[in-house]
């Protein structure tokens, strides 16, 4: 954990927090590409305005990955995948296909595919909707996906149930559910394999270290960023104030009142230039309370 000194409070910075490999990689590829020359991007790269607007200032279009056209004859595939059916079909209608989805994606489509194979009913841990779990489904239409308790009672009355995660889900959330189904489904054989990625268990594990640490944690990451919107939750259950923010802008000065301790996490689609900003502005807010405290003295 990094610590930096200002006269109102410490800053904490997690030792595991940020961009992940899988979405670094993605953008570098993609970076890559358009200085080759303009492509569209299937869906978004990353869940982060900054990231998007960064690649749109390179020439980056945008199309739907379920969508049928795109406005560059080269399509990129995001680090969150896709399911072979959409990108065969890609493939089929012509398009030059670059495919950046993160190794640890194409882990879990290949656990997924394992348990099918095994004749287990396939069960995702996950964000109904999320791309990542789109792709999953694409492959699987009748894989079953369930986030809460109340979700267990929908799954079919069957023998064998075959349970995979959805790569950014906090993991004791996963673990508590894949107990519970089997509470629940005592009758029935239930294999779960982990395929919650390392670096979204890292970021959470450091992140419990930093609450003991800290009174307020500010979590950075787009809005629609499902991963920081997890850190900032888990936070408050693990008893810090936390928000969840997007830029220097978002901090309300009186968050600040009375904290002698901030800490700073960020999603896996967060750029080092956006967590730096926002520590910066930390740092100038706790160096003009000081002043201020000077001149009232
Ligand atoms: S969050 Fe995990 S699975 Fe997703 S891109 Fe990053 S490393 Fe890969």
């Amino acid at each position: 954990m990094k610590t930096i000194k200002t006269p109102r409070y410490d800053i904490l910075i997690a030792k595991h927090t940020g961009m992940c490999f899988g979405v670094r990689q993605a953008i570098e590829t993609t970076e890559a590409s358009l200085a080759q020359g303009p492509a569209s991007i299937l869906g978004q790269l990353a869940h982060n305005p900054a990231v998007k607007s960064r690649l749109a200032s390179q020439g980056a279009r945008t199309a739907k990955l379920e969508g049928k056209t795109a406005p560059t004859q080269h399509v990129i595939i995001t680090a969150h995948g896709a399911s072979d059916r959409d990108r065969k079909r890609w493939h089929k209608a012509g398009y030059q296909i670059t495919d950046t989805t993160c190794p640890l994606v194409r882990v879990a489509h290949a656990k997924l595919s394992k348990v099918v194979a095994e004749g287990y009913q396939p069960i995702i841990v996950g964000k109904a909707g999320h791309v990542e779990v789109r792709g999953l489904q694409g492959d699987f239409p009748n894989a079953r996906v369930i986030l809460h308790p109340d979700d267990i009672a929908d799954l079919p009355h069957v023998k064998r149930l075959g349970i995979i995660a959805q790569t950014t889900q906090p993991i004791d959330r996963v673990r508590a559910l894949v107990s519970e189904v089997r509470k629940q489904r005592p009758e029935a054989e239930v294999v779960y394999y982990d395929t919650v990625c390392h670096p979204t268990k890292d970021r959470q594990t450091s992140l419990h270290e930093l609450c003991q640490a800290v009174e307020l944690v500010l979590a950075i990451g787009g809005k629609n960023s499902n991963n920081t919107t997890q850190l900032a939750r888990t936070a408050r259950k693990l008893g810090c104030k936390a928000a969840h923010i997007e830029s220097p802008d978002d901090i309300h000065e009186e968050w600040l009142e009375g904290i002698s301790r901030i800490g700073i996490t960020a999603g896996t689609s967060t750029l080092d230039e956006s967590i730096h900003a926002i520590t910066f502005r930390l740092q100038e807010i706790g160096e003009s309370a000081h002043l201020l405290s000077q001149t009232t003295s």
